[in-house]
């Protein structure tokens, strides 16, 4: 079966088997260093060392083509949130990202056009946000199903005249599931309809209870329209950012995800990237899901040309050789060589499972025919 011995788990983790054994006791399997363990419990822990594994076509446990190093706590410096909006259709979601980006942008960019790279950053009190364009239920679905965590905070956006509605439920759930801290926006409190009560009552239903209620939640009453109360919205964002004590590695290889890609006429593949630890340079080599390249040029939410892109900036990458997929994983690489040697086998990988697959399916019917 799925089975591999402590010892060669070990080995392949290149870590100390006793270090392992003392995980797994502490996960409540007692188990000697010749013994086996499953999947499940093998995965469980190359999780805490970042260390990806899946199962080979036989079942057994093999180590992945990179070594994704686990931070020391020393080497942590907080970073600043990532942040989704999410809700109802028409709730104001697309509103509220532009009101925040409208009240919010710096000086220096101040009536410069902007080319939208699928993520803005806003500074207040010299405190940076991040916000993802992506509708949340989007990026929450695609980059989960990757099972990359790419949110801090989800803003739950709700029509003060409209409350609680399917879409909203469905947000609530994804948040939960990701067990990412939720701030709602109680939107729309300009219009004569708006009953934030209602919607606060609605949301204690669904088990989300505002502070006010005795619950935990953070509410704040917004008019994204009139860009009323914004500011405060931004402040508990930063709050809660606070309390979560969101940390990366500033000074190591980087690591990031695909927000969106696209294939550009005149600059080729170009994906917005967020860089979620590490710090990536141009000239760096990278492996993006099924490809690679060396990065030519990055620009950043406010279309500038930038050389450094360190823990939560989404920046626009040039210079890998085809478009990824939105959740692609990124990662710095020593080496155009060692980025090429990853992907090559990666793709080799995909073409063996599928040959796999095909000639199941055609001994599968076979049988069917006998
Ligand atoms: P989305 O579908 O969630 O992105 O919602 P939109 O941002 O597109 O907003 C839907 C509609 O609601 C638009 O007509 C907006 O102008 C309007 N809207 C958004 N926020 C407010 C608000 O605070 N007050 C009022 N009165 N209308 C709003
Ligand atoms: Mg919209």
């Amino acid at each position: 079966g799925e089975q591999i011995i402590v010892k060669d788990f070990a080995d392949k983790l290149r870590k100390n088997p006793n270090e392992i054994i003392m995980k797994l006791i502490q996960m409540g399997i007692m188990a000697a260093i010749n013994q086996e363990i499953d999947f499940e419990a093998a995965n469980k822990i190359a999780l805490e060392y970042e260390i990806e594994i899946h199962k080979k076509e036989e079942e057994r446990v093999e180590e992945v083509d990179v070594y994704i190093a686990k931070d020391e706590a020393k080497d942590l410096r907080s970073r600043p949130p990532v942040v989704t909006v999410m809700g109802h259709v028409d709730h104001g979601k697309t509103s509220l990202l532009d009101a925040i980006r409208k009240t919010k942008v710096t000086e220096r960019e101040a009536g410069g056009i902007t080319q939208h790279i699928g993520a803005s950053e806003v500074e207040i009190d010299k405190k940076k946000i991040v916000f993802l364009d992506t509708p949340g239920h989007e990026a929450f679905t695609a980059m989960r199903a990757r099972g990359a965590k790419v949110t801090d905070i989800a803003i739950l956006v709700v029509a003060a005249d409209d409350g609680v509605m399917p879409q909203t439920i469905e947000a609530i759930n994804h948040a939960k599931a990701a067990k990412v801290p939720v701030i709602v926006a109680i939107n729309k409190i300009d219009k004569p309809g708006a009953n934030p009560d209602r919607v606060k009552q609605e949301l204690a239903d669904h088990g989300m209870i505002i502070e006010e209620y005795g619950g935990e939640v953070i509410a704040v009453p917004v008019s994204a329209l009139k860009g009323e109360n914004i500011d405060n919205l931004l402040e508990m964002i930063l709050l809660v950012a606070e309390m979560e004590e969101l940390k990366a590695n500033p000074n190591r290889e980087a690591i990031g995800v695909v927000i969106e890609a696209k294939l550009d006429k005149g600059r080729g593949p170009v994906a917005t990237v967020l860089i979620q630890n590490g710090t990536l340079r141009v000239g760096d080599s990278v492996v993006v899901g099924n490809t690679s390249g060396r990065v030519r040029a990055m620009i950043n939410d406010k279309s500038r040309n930038v050389s450094v892109a360190k823990p939560s900036t989404a920046i626009e990458i040039t210079g890998l050789s085809e478009v990824p997929d939105a959740g692609d994983q990124l990662l710095a690489v020593d080496d155009d060589r060692t980025a090429r040697d990853i992907v090559a086998n990666r793709i080799n990988r995909i073409k063996e499972a599928q040959l796999k697959a095909s000639q199941k399916i055609s001994l599968d019917a076979l049988y069917q025919q006998m």
